[in-house]
């Protein structure tokens, strides 16, 4: 069955299988600094797409849709009592830390797409050539193992977007950090186990009660999980010896 054939058992929102819906364990965390997510196209419709699950998380949080051929993307909606910042190695960025004494809540933008996709968003969209770019500090690797090769200071997006708030948000920031970790930790695991690569055990909150693996109808196998996951990755770590694909 064709990814295409599969998205009516798909849940809207969450975009994972319907029997392994997020959706009830997704927290709402309010939070000072606010999520503009600028997503590629592409990354849309991606089962595999942590972006978008963060903004699902997070209240003050926006998506915005970009690389429609033909089409120049629009100015991004930045509330103006607001701090931009954009989330990305260019060669000009600064440490992200600064930033969380900010005397006005940061908007913290995030390309959220391949590196080919995400390294032209600061050309390609109005007004961020004057953002400044943060980027953030080296920590543990990524617990999305089978994409880090991809790049080798790349993280999951919203695993990147868990570290920047655990750094914008001060005294809360650890408590959002872990709520957005353990989420993306859960999304991850199901999908392992849905393609047979985890134990049900060894799921973080465990697999949703009567739910049998390749049930009902259609989750993918036969993809390797690497070649799935390094679809979404944003390399947003300090700049190391990186090349764009
Ligand atoms: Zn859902």
């Amino acid at each position: 069955m064709s990814r295409r054939d599969n998205q009516h058992v798909r849940c809207g929102r969450c975009r994972m299988h319907a029997s392994l819906c997020l959706c009830p364990v997704i927290p709402r965390v309010e939070t000072r600094t606010r999520l503009l997510l600028v997503m590629h196209r592409y990354e849309e419709r991606k089962p595999t797409n942590t972006g978008r699950l963060a903004a699902l998380c997070l209240s003050g949080s926006t998506i915005v849709v970009r690389g429609h051929a033909g089409k120049p993307s629009a100015p991004l909606p930045v509330a103006p009592d607001t701090q931009p910042v954009l989330l990305f190695p260019a060669e000009d960025a600064g440490p992200i830390a600064p930033f969380a004494v900010s005397e006005r809540p940061v908007t913290l933008i995030v390309p959220d797409g391949t590196w080919r996709q995400a390294s032209k968003v600061r050309a390609r969209v109005p007004g961020l050539r004057d953002v400044p770019c943060v980027t953030l500090p080296r920590g543990r690797p990524s617990t999305y193992a089978l994409r880090v090769d991809a790049h080798e200071t790349g993280l999951g997006t919203m695993e990147a977007i868990a570290r920047a708030f655990g750094i914008l948000e001060g005294d809360r920031g650890g408590e959002v950090q872990r709520q957005l970790e353990w989420v993306f930790r859960v999304m991850v695991e199901r999908t392992l186990w849905a393609r047979g690569a985890l134990g049900a055990g060894a799921v973080t909150g465990g697999i949703p009660a009567g739910v049998r693996r390749g049930d009902p109808g259609g989750l993918r196998g036969a993809r390797s999980i690497a070649d799935d996951l390094n679809r979404t990755c944003a390399p947003v770590c300090e700049r190391r010896d990186r090349r764009a694909p």
